[in-house]
């Protein structure tokens, strides 16, 4: 059985085709149709026999998963998708009955942590939670090899948990005051901004400046990942998995990041001086479509 791995993005659509123990054998890339929901399944369908018939898989053979940009619910439900206007539907069935075959459908952020489970930074742990610092934060969980959906769609969904109570704009899920909102490359860039009225415009360039000795620049880091130190805390008591791994484009400040953010966490718990290990995410923006395929079979 060939694995279809699919990573459905506001902007583009990665593929992957992978044998059951993981080995990639082809990748696709295409921009997203977003004029609506029949014409980008369509799409994909087409996408997908192409690939296959490419290197000479029988879609039969196949079984596929995909990733996609908002809440899903345990049965494949989905209430919105936002950033395509997608609202409503079974996304996977759809595209199960498009292809002929199984379609099996989770939330993007639930897939990443999954690809980097399976294949990445968290191969040989029992427990993880994967935070992906972009343009928001994304987050999910996966205990004893399965992801931690939860019965809204929402488990692990850490960038909308309340952390800040000194914000005063609204986030993009309509709340005040969420993780998402000082802990991604955009709220590094308007922390940096507006408190510590730097003149940087990307989140790079913020590490870039803390990391060659640049004290604001730092503080601004430190400050905005003191929050994402706080929800890890949080995570460790609620689910407690054995590793955080982080991803997504802030992380390529790499380990200078990575200790900003575990010095955060480290004095937090007090009931046990045991703490989650921390690592870089390994898989890059292809961690989605792996973690689709492994979620496929
Ligand atoms: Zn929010």
């Amino acid at each position: 059985m060939t694995r279809i791995g699919i990573d459905l993005g506001g902007t583009a659509v990665k593929t992957g085709l992978f044998t059951e123990d993981g080995t990639i054998v082809g990748r696709a890339e295409f921009p997203t149709v977003t004029y609506g929901r029949e014409a980008l399944l369509a799409d994909i369908a087409d996408h997908v026999r192409a690939l296959t018939a490419l290197h000479g898989i029988p879609l039969s053979d196949c079984a596929a998963g995909i990733g996609v940009p908002g809440p899903v619910e345990e049965d494949g439900y989905t209430e919105a998708i936002p950033n395509l206007g997608i609202h409503n539907c079974y996304l996977g069935r759809e595209l199960s009955e498009l292809l002929g075959i199984p379609v099996r459908i989770l939330n993007d952020a639930n897939a990443a942590a999954l690809g980097e489970y399976w294949l990445g930074a968290g191969r040989g742990s029992k427990s993880m939670i994967c935070v992906t610092l972009g343009t928001g934060v994304g987050s999910g969980i996966v205990l004893n090899g399965q992801v931690l959906g939860g019965a809204h769609g929402l488990g692990g969904e850490i960038g909308h948990m309340f952390v800040n109570p000194d914000e005063t704009q609204a986030c993009g899920c309509g709340a005040t005051g969420c993780l998402d909102q000082v802990a991604s490359a955009n709220g590094v860039v308007r922390y940096a901004r507006t408190r510590y009225h730097l003149p940087y415009v990307t989140a790079k360039e913020v590490c870039d400046a803390a990391k060659s000795g640049d004290p604001q620049a730092e503080a601004a880091l430190r400050y905005c990942m003191s929050f994402l130190g706080k929800a890890l805390c949080a995570v460790g008591y609620t689910v407690d998995p054995e590793l955080v791994v982080i991803g997504g484009g802030l992380s390529k400040a790499g380990p200078y990041l990575l200790d900003i953010i575990y010095y955060a966490y480290k004095d937090l718990p007090k009931l046990t001086a045991k703490r989650m290990e921390f690592r870089l995410a390994q898989l890059g923006n292809e961690a989605g479509m792996t973690g689709a395929a492994r979620f496929a079979l």
